[in-house]
C-alpha cells in the first residue's frame, strides 16, 4: 500500500512540473488538464479507474496485462457475472468426464493480484457520465470509469433450429458441460431399466448437431466416453450405444483444409462414430431429430454445439452492431464513443494482419487483449494507439480415443502428434500452475483408469425424505432430460 502523503506530494510536483515546463518540443506525453482537476481525480482516495467488464479469455487476459504496467494514480476494476473464467476449449473433455468441471475453470480472485474484482452482472453504461451500473450480491452497485472496456461474450442461440430451446442440450458453459454429462449417465441407467426396443433404441442414440471444433470433440469425447462406461451397464450391449454426428457442410471443421476435415472424419468414424455431412437438422422433438431432407433420427439426447447470439447487455447499450458484434475501430475502440472499448467475443475487431474482422475464438480474444493493453496505456500516456494485427499460429481439434487434427505453424498433424500437440497446448495456456498440474494428474491418471461415472445429483437433507407420494410423482412424471 502506497503512503498517501508521499503519493500525493509526487503529484504535485509532478504536475508542478509539468505545467512549469515547456514540453511540446518533446512531442507525446500526457494531456494536461486543470490542476485541480488532476489533483483530485488523482488523490489516492481517488485514483482513475479502468472497468473491465468480462471475466472471460479477453477480460481476464487484458486485466492480467495490465496490473503490471499500470501507471501511478490510476486502478483496475473486473466485473464479471461469475466468480470464475472457464477454459471453453476443455469443456468437451468434461462431458466425456476425462476431467472434473472444476478444473477447466479457475476463480478470478485467484489469477489477479492488484486488480479489484466484483461478481456482478453489467445493466447499464452511463456513457456521459461514465458511470456503470451492476447487480451484485448486496445489491446493485454504481462505479465510476475513466475507460470502459467491455468483455462479455456472446451467449448461445436456441432459437436457430425450432425445438433446439426445449429439447436439446446446448454447449458452451461449464454447467452445459455438466448437465450433459450427466443426462449421458442418467440415460445409460435408464437403458438397464427398460425392455421396450424402441426406447432403448433413442436412449442408446447421442446426436451431436454442428460439425465444427466443439461438434467434433464432444462426438470423439462421448463416443469414448459411453465405451468406457458401458461395461458398469451388464444389461446395454455396445451396438445398443451410438454417437451420431450432423454437420451440414461438405467438410467437418470446414476452417482447417479439407484433408484435416476428412481425417477428423475418419478418425472419429473408426469410433463408430456415424458422421453425416450436408445433414441439417431442422427440428428437434422430444424423442430426436428431424433433418432437412425428411429423414428423422430417433434419440433421447441431442447436444447442441452451433448457433451464437449477441450478449443481450451489449443490445441493450445502443452500439453499432454487425452480426451480433460491437463494431470497432482498428485499436479496439468503440465507434463512435470516446474511452470506450470492446474485444473477445463481443466485438468485431478489424485484423489488420488479413484486412478481415477478427474470429470468435480464444485465441483472438487473448490477442487483442494483449494488443488493448498497450493501446490503453498508449492512451493514458497520451501516445498513438496501434491497430489491431495478428495471424493464427493454427487451429487443433481433438477427435476422440488420443487422436486428433491440427494445423500448427501451416503444418498439418494428424493422429497422436495431434492429439498430443493439443494436450501440451492447452495445459500451457490453463490459467494458474495449480490447474495445470491437476489437469495433468488428471490426464495422467484417465491413460490407465476408466472415465468416472458418478452421476452427481446434488440431493440435499431437505429432498431425501420426500413424502411417498412426492417420490412416486416425481418417479412417473417424465424428465425430458
Ligand atoms: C464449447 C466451446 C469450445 C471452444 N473451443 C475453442 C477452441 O478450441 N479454441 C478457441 O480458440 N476457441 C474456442 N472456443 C471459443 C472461445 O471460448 C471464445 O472465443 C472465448 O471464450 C472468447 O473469450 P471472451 O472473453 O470474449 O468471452 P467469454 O470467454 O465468453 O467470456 C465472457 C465473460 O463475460 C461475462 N459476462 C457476460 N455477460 C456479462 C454481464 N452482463 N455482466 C458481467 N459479466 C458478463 C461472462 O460471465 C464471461 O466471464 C470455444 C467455445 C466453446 C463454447
Amino acid at each position: 500500500m502506497r503512503n498517501p502523503k508521499s503519493y500525493t506530494f509526487t503529484i504535485t510536483i509532478a504536475y508542478w512540473l509539468m505545467n512549469s515546463c515547456d514540453f511540446t518540443s518533446l512531442g507525446a506525453l500526457p494531456t494536461i488538464a486543470p490542476i485541480e482537476k488532476q489533483t483530485m481525480t488523482l488523490s489516492p482516495m481517488q485514483p482513475q479507474t479502468i472497468v473491465i467488464v468480462g471475466g472471460g479469455f479477453a477480460g481476464t487476459t487484458l486485466a492480467r496485462a495490465l496490473e503490471r504496467r499500470l501507471p501511478a494514480g490510476w486502478q483496475l476494476v473486473l466485473i464479471s457475472e461469475e466468480s470464475y473464467t472457464t477454459f471453453n476449449p476443455m469443456l468437451a473433455e468434461v462431458v466425456g468426464a476425462a476431467v472434473f468441471p472444476e478444473h477447466v475453470i479457475a476463480p478470478i480472485r485467484e489469477m489477479l493480484s492488484t486488480a479489484r474484482f466484483i461478481m456482478g452482472k453489467l445493466q447499464l453504461v452511463d456513457v456521459h457520465a461514465r458511470t456503470v451500473r451492476c447487480d451484485t450480491l448486496a445489491g446493485p452497485r454504481d462505479i465510476a470509469y475513466e475507460h470502459l472496456v467491455l468483455a462479455v461474450g456472446q451467449r448461445a442461440n436456441l432459437n436457430i433450429i425450432p425445438g433446439l430451446a426445449e429439447h436439446a442440450l446446448p454447449l458452451k458453459l461449464v454447467g452445459d458441460a455438466m448437465h450433459i454429462r450427466n443426462c449421458v449417465l442418467q440415460r445409460l441407467a435408464r437403458m438397464e431399466l427398460c425392455d421396450a426396443p424402441a426406447e432403448r433404441q433413442a436412449l442408446g442414440h447421442f446426436v451431436v448437431i454442428g460439425g465444427g471444433f466443439s461438434g467434433v470433440e464432444v462426438a470423439g469425447a462421448l463416443a469414448d466416453f459411453i465405451r468406457g462406461a458401458q461395461r458398469y451397464y451388464p444389461r446395454i450391449i455396445p451396438t445398443e450405444l451410438k454417437v451420431t454426428l450432423l454437420h451440414d457442410g461438405a467438410q467437418l471443421l470446414p476452417e482447417l483444409p479439407q484433408s484435416l476435415g476428412r481425417s477428423a472424419a475418419k478418425s472419429l468414424q473408426q469410433r463408430g462414430v456415424d458422421v453425416r455431412l450436408g445433414a441439417r437438422a431442422c427440428n428437434v422433438e422430444p424423442g430426436g431429430v428431424v433433418l432437412a431432407d425428411g429423414a428423422s433420427l430417433a434419440s433421447s439426447t441431442v447436444i447442441c454445439t452451433i448457433g451464437t447470439r449477441s450478449n443481450p447487455v451489449i443490445g441493450a447499450l445502443g452500439l453499432a452492431i454487425v452480426r451480433g458484434r460491437v463494431v470497432t475501430a482498428a485499436d479496439g475502440a468503440v465507434q463512435g464513443h470516446d474511452r470506450l472499448w470492446a474485444i473477445g467475443d463481443c466485438a468485431a475487431v478489424p485484423n489488420a494482419a488479413d484486412q478481415s474482422i477478427s474470429p470468435p475464438t480464444a485465441q483472438f480474444a487473448v490477442a487483442q487483449a494483449q494488443q488493448l493493453a498497450t493501446n490503453l496505456l498508449a492512451h493514458i500516456n497520451g501516445l498513438a494507439t496501434q491497430p489491431f494485427s495478428y495471424r493464427s499460429k493454427g487451429m487443433m481439434a481433438t477427435t476422440g480415443h488420443h487422436k486428433g487434427v491440427a494445423l500448427a505453424f501451416g503444418l498439418p498433424l494428424t493422429g497422436l502428434p495431434a492429439w498430443l500437440m493439443w494436450r501440451a497446448y492447452y495445459l500451457l495456456r490453463l490459467p494458474t500452475l495449480g490447474r495445470k498440474l491437476r489437469i495433468w494428474v488428471e490426464w495422467t491418471w484417465s491413460l490407465f483408469f476408466p472415465a468416472d461415472i458418478t452421476h452427481l445429483r446434488f440431493t440435499r437433507t431437505q429432498d431425501v425424505d420426500m413424502p411417498a407420494q412426492a417420490v412416486v410423482a416425481a418417479l412417473s412424471t417424465p424428465n425430458p432430460n
